[in-house]
């Protein structure tokens, strides 16, 4: 068992707790991906007698798929408790873990081993202290705002947790807004712009770079822009925000964008995220260049007896072998679970990330793994892009969607460096493939003669990773 021994009083709200000599208590700031995942993996391995946990989220729900917004926004699910995956009654109850929401930690003493938790359902608001001998820090990302005038107050929103989704939901409920523009090409605010068009508003996409989704190549992120067109949506590119305009009863009425002003009565930020490793800075606790938290491959923070998951944390890229920071709950939860592992006194380690991510915009499925261009060039490689366009099924057949996939590739030697892929149903999950091969250090010569399956109704003879990496390999070997 790796977490320290202390006994410890305490006094919590109304009701004087004290921690039994041979109880251990683990506390855990934020009760989403990361955090829960961290509870669930320590009480897989260590019983409530030995260990006590107690999870503190300050939001309204706890154990949630914000992945799941955007299908509530759109209406497309209409029972937010289909989005909730286990309540705090089902985590006391099935696994002895108790999490309080509505509470909000607002510090930490990582010499006094205590966090400061202000209950907001309480009438007063009251204030406590919680003692701790394990503390998992996972108080998730933020979304990025643009500093500008009119973008705070009612009508604008930046969305991460489930809470932010509700607030975006209850607004289109109550405005019933004709319009909406999404400020940025992220992935976020593309799955909120496609939601909100399928509620019938007339949506605006505009983005500072040439198009949207910065994680892919401009090409790529061509593909995204026609798919977003396709559905309905205006796209301005290129293009800053410089103020969101209100009426005279403050109300959001446009967004000026260059030197127009597009109409909106709501306005999402869709600018990315950045960690929100504010608290535990504050404590003290190391913070690294991209603002996550820093940990060891075991998650453990440079602070003894606190550990950090998911979205606040950085972690290493493992291509470019640089810390980076990328929001996404296949992180929060593996990171979760090795450090519930830890702090059980298992063994387990997180090894890094290559930002793996797929996503469906309108009828485009889109994935990524490793390095783009843009990300290869900072990482100061050599290297090569080659994509080839191919149909996601054998070609004759009626549900054969067009597909396009890019690699980028190590000029010296042709190793696999990063991949993205653009196109119709059946096209995202082949990046899965891709993301093995540049975990294990493939070149692209042996990516070509990998056995890869083949049957009409799910790929062409030469699936459409192949299609490219024979076209690397040709090209490649005509150059030399
Ligand atoms: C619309 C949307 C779609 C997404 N789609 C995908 C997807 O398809 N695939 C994918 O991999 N990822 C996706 N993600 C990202 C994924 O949801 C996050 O990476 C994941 O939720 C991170 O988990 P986390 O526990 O680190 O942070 P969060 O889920 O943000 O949870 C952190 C929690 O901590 C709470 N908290 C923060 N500070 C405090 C405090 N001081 N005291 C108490 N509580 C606190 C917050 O209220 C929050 O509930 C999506 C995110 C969004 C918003």
């Amino acid at each position: 068992m790796i977490i320290s021994t202390i006994s410890s009083t305490a006094t919590e709200g109304a009701c004087e707790e004290r921690i039994s000599l041979m109880t251990r208590r683990l506390v855990v700031v934020g009760g989403n991906a990361g955090g829960l995942t961290a509870a669930s993996q320590a009480r897989y391995r260590v019983g409530p007698d030995e260990l006590e946990i107690v999870a503190f989220e300050r939001g309204n729900y706890a154990s949630y798929s914000s992945c799941g917004i955007p299908f509530f926004v759109s209406d497309a699910i209409d029972d937010i408790d289909r989005l909730v995956v286990r309540t705090p009654d089902e985590f006391r109850d099935r696994q002895a873990i108790e999490v309080r929401i509505e509470h909000d930690v607002i510090a930490i003493d990582t010499a006094r081993r205590v966090v400061t938790v202000v209950d907001r359902a309480s009438s007063g608001g009251d204030e406590y202290e919680a003692p701790f001998d394990a503390l998992v820090i996972a108080t998730g990302a933020v979304p990025r705002r643009l500093d500008v005038p009119g973008a705070e107050g009612g009508g604008v929103f930046g969305v991460q947790t489930l809470d932010d989704g509700v607030r975006v939901r209850d607004y289109v409920h109550e405005v019933q807004p004709a319009s909406a523009v999404i400020v940025g090409g992220g992935y976020i605010g593309l799955e909120l712009a496609e939601a909100l068009l399928h509620r019938g508003l007339s949506v605006t996409l505009v983005e500072a770079g040439p198009q949207p989704m910065s994680t892919l190549d401009p090409d790529m992120g061509e593909l995204v822009a026609d798919a977003l067109r396709h559905a309905g949506a205006a796209l301005v590119l290129s293009t800053t925000v410089s103020a969101v305009d209100r009426d005279s009863d403050g109300h959001v009425c446009g967004v000026v964008a260059g030197d127009a002003t597009v109409a909106a009565e709501l306005v999402v930020f869709g600018l990315g995220t950045h960690p929100n490793g504010e608290l535990a800075r504050l404590a003290g606790i190391a913070v690294g260049e991209t603002g996550g938290i820093v940990t060891d491959r075991r998650m453990r923070t440079r602070t003894e007896g606190v550990w950090a998951a998911g979205d606040c944390v950085e972690t290493l890229h493992l291509v470019s072998g640089r810390p980076v920071a990328v929001a996404l709950g296949t992180h929060a939860t593996k990171q979760g679970r090795v450090a519930g592992i830890d702090i059980a006194g298992g063994h387990a380690a997180f090894p890094g990330v290559l930002g793996t991510a797929v996503t469906r915009i309108c009828d485009l499925e889109i994935g990524r793994t490793g390095l783009n261009a843009r990300e290869a060039e900072q990482a100061g490689f050599e290297f090569e892009t080659y994509s080839a366009d191919a149909t996601t099924r054998a070609g004759y057949l009626p549900n054969a969607e067009p597909i396009r996939t890019k690699f980028v590739i190590e000029r010296a030697g042709g190793r696999v460096l990063g991949a993205q892929i653009c196109g119709g149903r059946g096209a995202a999950k082949r990046i899965d493939t891709m993301a093995v091969a540049i975990t294990r250090g493939v070149t692209v010569d042996e990516l070509l003669v990998m056995d890869l399956g083949y049957a009409p109704p799910l790929a062409p003879t030469w699936d459409p990773l192949l299609v490219t990496a024979r076209r690397a390999v040709d090209q490649r070997a005509r150059a030399s």
